[in-house]
């Protein structure tokens, strides 16, 4: 299979079009992340500080929140001991003025829109309408330039500005990222591997708090765009998701009356309730973006526990049972396209056919690979810088098996009355960034669908 020419046609195709998709909607979540690179001695001085004793219990086992600064500590003992990511929310007021004091590295646009809206707006230069729940100065200054626009209320009318031109001062919703490199030693303690502790000091992203501008004006919002993709559903709870949840039904029937494609992108939710009531919202949604992780936790509510395990068994992931989950999933739903990817390859499973559904996965595999390889993509230009790392040798086998199976061709094939799109991706071997590196995947691929249909 020549995927080099299919990769190079993609990409001129979705670059030629891609300012003629019209506005896209991008909502809920935007925050700011704070990396703190830690250092061992600081640490184990802070940790002698608060109190050793008490914040080794907290290594032993994670506290459910964070109130109190043994807890903090301890909780980053316990990442660090295991080299086992963990995020928890910071509830205590002088725990957050704490975390601020011992200060950052470097800060970071973080949630999927936020992520969304610069890769969009700053990199595409499509227009993008985000929600930033809270505008601080902090969080307006990592917004790239471009067309990338906020709703705001002025004389009883929805204006948009970029965020940078907001007037106010709201509250940062600040994620702060504890890295620690692998081998990275403290008290008695080595890390097995790099991972890092998130402590969370955000009450507005973690209860998906929506703005009364977008509340109040969605319809008048929702109009000028063409495009829309929601996110940031992945820390509610089951104590907490029914009100949102609520509001994003609205939101979701107005943007179906509009006649505007949604997709979700959907992100790993521990909560087994809120994936329920996820699932149950699919069929409004005309697009779904996952990962492996994801798909098997969307197969165990639904009853497949057997296809979940499967989905998690091989390296590479086994397509086969990948595609017998999307069909199940688009089956039981009515979602109109579902979008999987793993390290290696990409699959999509839509209820309409056409080559473009495949270019755009492409341009997305490209999209990412440049990430991975230049850290942050300045312009859409730049992307064709990927094109010469080689296409994924460990995808040769899961092209076999789909030609074997479903008699595909040039990546793709017909299942069960639905297309299936296969590509093998570009993987970076030392890469320079993979934070969201999903997100821009998702995002790319589905713009570049409408893209190309245009
Ligand atoms: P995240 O939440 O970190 O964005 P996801 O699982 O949603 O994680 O996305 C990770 C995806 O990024 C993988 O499925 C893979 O396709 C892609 N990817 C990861 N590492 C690389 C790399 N080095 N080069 C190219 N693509 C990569």
């Amino acid at each position: 299979m020549a995927w080099g020419r299919l990769y190079a046609s993609a990409f001129e195709k979705v670059r030629t079009r891609i300012r003629e998709i019209g506005r896209v909607l991008l909502a809920y979540n935007t925050n700011i992340d704070a990396i703190h690179y830690l250092d061992g001695k600081d640490l184990e001085e802070r940790v002698m500080r608060v109190g050793l004793e008490d914040v080794l219990k907290y290594s032993e086992e994670l506290p459910e929140r964070v109130e109190s600064l043994p807890q903090l500590l301890g909780s980053i003992l316990w990442s660090v001991k295991r080299g086992k990511a963990a995020e928890l929310f910071v509830e205590s007021c002088s725990t957050r003025f704490y975390m601020k004091r011992w200060g950052w590295d470097e800060l970071r646009m973080g949630g999927q829109v936020g992520i969304m809206a610069n890769l969009l707006g700053g990199v595409y230069r499509v227009p993008v309408i985000a929600h930033v729940p809270q505008l601080s100065r902090l969080q307006t200054g990592l917004f790239k330039e471009g067309p990338i626009y906020v709703p705001t209320v002025m004389d009883g009318e929805v204006k948009l500005i970029h965020p940078k031109e907001f007037a106010g001062e709201e509250e940062s919703c600040i994620h702060f990222i504890y890295e620690f490199p692998r081998g990275f030693s403290v008290l008695d303690f080595e890390a097995p591997r790099e991972n890092r502790f998130i402590g969370a000091a955000d009450d507005y992203n973690t209860t998906l708090f929506i703005r009364d501008e977008f509340r109040e004006n969605f319809e008048e919002i929702a109009e000028s765009a063409s495009l829309a993709v929601i996110s940031g559903l992945q820390a509610l709870t089951k104590e907490n998701y029914r009100e949102p949840f609520e509001i994003i039904g609205e939101h979701l029937e107005v943007l179906n009356e509009l006649g505007i494609p949604v997709h979700l992108e959907f992100a790993f939710t521990p909560d087994e309730a809120v994936r329920r009531a996820i699932l149950d919202l699919l069929g409004k949604f005309w697009s779904v973006g996952l990962n492996e992780v994801e798909l098997a936790s969307i197969m165990e509510v639904m009853g497949e526990k057997g296809l979940a395990q499967k989905l998690l068994a091989h390296d590479p992931v086994d397509p086969i049972a990948v595609t017998e989950a999307m069909l199940k999933l688009a089956e039981k739903t009515g979602i109109r396209r579902i979008h999987f990817h793993t390290y290696g390859y990409y699959l999509a499973l839509t209820d309409y056919k056409g080559e473009f559904v495949r270019d755009a996965l492409l341009f997305a595999a490209l999209a990412a690979a440049a990430k991975a390889k230049l850290g942050d993509v300045p312009s859409i230009n730049e992307i064709i810088k990927a094109m010469d790392i080689p296409v994924n040798e460990r995808a040769k086998p899961v092209e076999d098996s789909l030609m074997r199976e479903y008699k595909m061709e040039k990546g793709i094939s017909e299942v069960g009355g639905y297309q299936l799109s296969f590509i093998p991706t570009k993987i970076v071997a030392k890469p320079k960034s993979t934070v969201g590196i999903g997100d821009t995947i998702s995002s790319s691929a589905f713009i570049g669908e409408f893209a190309l249909r245009s």
